[in-house]
């Protein structure tokens, strides 16, 4: 998708700093941080939202699951604890429309979310 902003890091057009890379998913540190640690996790594939996975697509979505894990294990807060989280569509928040798993730990976190 050209217009997408998530597309344009996953083809090295906009910088990010790419903290995970595998066949099918890339992470890298969000602009704006509300933890220490704040990675998106982002398919290679573009998905714009939840809405549009497709059941072909479960591989892919479940692999968002496998970086975090392992990136949540790098970061030193897999065993305190983190929260990963998509947002989907407007009232969620979301305002970039190719599906992230947000990666946030490093602090106490609320529940439920604002
Ligand atoms: P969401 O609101 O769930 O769609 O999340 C989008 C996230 O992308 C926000 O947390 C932004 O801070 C983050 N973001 C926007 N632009 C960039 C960028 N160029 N590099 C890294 N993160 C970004
Ligand atoms: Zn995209």
């Amino acid at each position: 998708m050209s217009d997408c902003l998530f597309c344009k890091i996953l083809d090295g057009e906009i910088p990010a700093d790419i903290v995970y890379e595998s066949d099918t998913a890339i992470a890298f540190r969000d602009i704006n941080p509300q933890a220490s640690t704040h990675v998106l996790i982002i398919p290679r594939q573009h998905i714009a939202t939840i809405n549009d996975i497709a059941d072909s697509d479960q591989a892919v979505v479940g692999s968002l699951y496998s970086a975090a894990r392992e990136i949540a294990k790098a970061e030193g807060i897999a065993d305190d604890g983190y929260r990963a989280v998509m947002n989907c569509n407007e009232a969620a928040g979301q305002t970039v429309f190719h599906i992230h798993l947000h990666l946030i730990g490093g602090r106490t976190l609320g529940w439920p979310p604002g």
